[in-house]
């Protein structure tokens, strides 16, 4: 909403109001209308009453006037442009004011053509980022990030997981399998009764429109642009069913050709076998368990099935005991209001209890920083000195000093060695500087990597999910680097980062790197994106070992490599 008001030339104020509301709304812990519900959502800070009304609004109707106000002000196309990389409102503002552009594909022809130079703020230079970020987001558009895909579906998991007709119910596809970014969502469902099921469904996710309906599915598109797809199907073809509609498709193909091999045929309605004479008996399962068994191979979690190995470990019994949400002790990279964050240390600590964690490791950010009030060195005294106080008292969870220190261009870290060598943990991460080329980028980074006093290497790639991709590094250089100084690599745990991918994630413990599950909480709502990060490490083949932070406080400090 901030950015609608700021192209159609809005004050400055009410922007800045709207800037900070979708902030706070965008790191809430759970849904604003369930906050709300809950009486939870007026405690926040900086939420108001104007704030509340339109929440309330929004779970009445569905809308919000305002905003549906605001949008029909501007033409169709606009907030596409938002989506550039790079490409703020005041461009949006400047290209639509002077060139009279409203859509992605009349900004590709200006910049194609040369156009755009006119403008004042667009050198050339402008114009090949626009069009790198036009390619970027064509080929982001129709995804969404894993986090929002569960949102979305969340109340037809309600309106079903307690149905009379359902017997059983799970989640599917690549949500199932928790790819970073989804392209629809898949459910599947074995019901005693397929039109109530299918019903109780369509009305759960009061969808834009129904896009199809029959016996055993159901389609749905959701008025965030999403599919929603349900199966319906009796009990006896559920583990069927819920394997193939899981995948991925890799992971399918080459479980049929195994099934093959076997003289097997397997499908979503079975796996069966083959007589003699041609016959097919379908081999009854009752789990997915039991269809991997039948095929002599151990339980593959969802989250592995990308044809990656996986179905050769099975073979062999050399499958990955993936690591659990409950064997993370400690949440690791969290701001507070010392920094860019919201809450105080103590209340982080709180959070960070209440979850479960028995110890947090504090990261604010470092002084160069400056745009997100990175920590001067009295500061970090400061920050110290509250820190020993609050282990004196002993709440119940120990607090660690780090911090989330920058790396500069030059490879060198933010603090001078003295104040670097009184912290228990620093985590170096990039945050400027993001257009160095590879070479230059990555001997940057394994410079940091090779400073005594780094531990952990933070959101190593930088990208954004369906904003930007990472910057240009070459990662295998810099992990074999993590693997030779004994420095760790962080899973960034927020949904729009999971960052290091998990593709990497199993590169690094193929070559002994070892692994921290950060949350990069900016509040406490948010701590629990560890959780996202665990995802991403179970896809990466993660088990409790490999991880860091699943280690207790004083095996987690001395595992750190000052300490080494
Ligand atoms: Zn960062
Ligand atoms: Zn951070």
């Amino acid at each position: 909403m901030a950015e609608m008001l700021e192209i159609l030339g809005e004050n400055a104020f009410r922007v800045r109001a709207y800037e900070n509301l979708s902030r706070i709304f965008g790191n809430l812990e759970r849904g604003a209308p369930e906050m709300l519900a809950s009486g939870e959502l007026e405690k926040q800070k900086g939420v108001g009453e104007s704030s509340i009304a339109k929440v309330k609004e929004y779970t009445e109707s569905g809308k919000i006037r305002a905003h549906e106000e605001l949008k029909a002000k501007l033409p169709e196309g606009m907030l596409d442009l938002l989506k550039i990389p790079g490409f703020g409102p005041k461009k949006a503002r400047a290209v639509w004011e002077n060139l009279g552009i409203a859509s992605l594909h009349e900004l590709e022809e200006a910049a194609r053509s040369g156009r755009l130079e006119e403008l004042p703020g667009f050198a050339q230079k402008t114009e090949a980022n626009i069009l790198a970020g036009i390619e970027l987001v064509k080929k982001n558009k129709g995804r969404f990030l894993w986090a929002d895909a569960m949102h979305i579906i969340e109340p037809a998991l309600k309106a079903l997981a307690g149905h009379p007709a359902t017997v059983k119910l799970e989640i599917a596809g690549s949500l199932r399998r928790r790819k970073e970014t989804v392209k629809d969502a898949d459910l599947v469902v074995s019901s005693e009764n397929p039109a109530a099921t299918a019903d109780a469904f369509i009305e759960g996710m009061s969808p834009e429109r129904v896009t199809a309906r029959g016996d055993t599915k159901v389609s749905v598109l959701m008025p965030a642009g999403m599919a929603v797809d349900i199966r319906i199907v009796p009990a006896e073809d559920f583990p069927y069913a819920l394997h193939h509609f899981t995948g991925s498709k890799e992971h399918n193909v080459a479980m049929r050709s195994r099934a093959q091999k076997l003289n097997r045929k397997m499908n979503e309605y079975g796996l069966f076998s083959i007589g003699r004479d041609g016959e097919e008996k379908r081999v009854e399962c009752g789990s997915e368990q039991e269809i991997f068994k039948a095929l002599g191979l151990d339980y593959i979690p969802p989250e592995l099935r990308e044809d990656m190995g996986e179905i050769e470990a099975a073979e062999r019994g050399e499958l990955p005991s993936l690591i659990e949400d409950a064997e993370v002790l400690g949440a690791v990279h969290v701001h507070t209001e010392y920094s860019d964050g919201h809450d105080t240390v103590p209340e982080m600590g709180a959070a960070a209890k209440a979850l479960g964690f028995s110890y947090l490791v504090v990261c604010d950010h470092s002084r160069s920083a400056y745009y997100a009030g990175g920590l001067q060195v009295r500061d970090v005294k400061r920050q110290w000195r509250e820190i020993d106080a609050l282990n004196a008292e002993g709440g119940g969870i120990r607090f660690f000093k780090g911090i989330e220190c920058d790396i500069l261009p030059d490879g060198s870290l933010d603090y001078d060695e003295a104040v670097l060598a009184g912290f228990d943990c620093v985590i170096a991460s990039v945050h400027s500087a993001f257009t160095l080329d590879e070479p230059a980028q990555t001997a940057r980074i394994i410079a940091a990597v090779r400073n005594r006093y780094v531990d952990v290497i933070g959101h190593l790639t930088g990208r954004l999910l369906l904003q930007r991709d990472g910057y240009a590094v070459d990662v295998e250089a810099v992990l074999a680097a993590c693997a030779e100084h004994g420095v760790a690599v962080e899973i960034n745990g927020n949904p729009n980062r999971l960052d290091l991918d998990w593709r990497w994630v199993k590169r690094a413990k193929e070559l002994g790197v070892r692994v921290v599950l950060a949350s990069d909480a900016h509040m406490k709502g948010t701590i629990v994106h560890t959780f996202a990060a665990v995802g991403a490490a179970r896809k990466g083949w993660l088990e409790k070992k490999d991880v860091l932070n699943a280690l207790s406080a004083d095996s987690f400090l001395r595992a750190l490599r000052r300490n080494a």
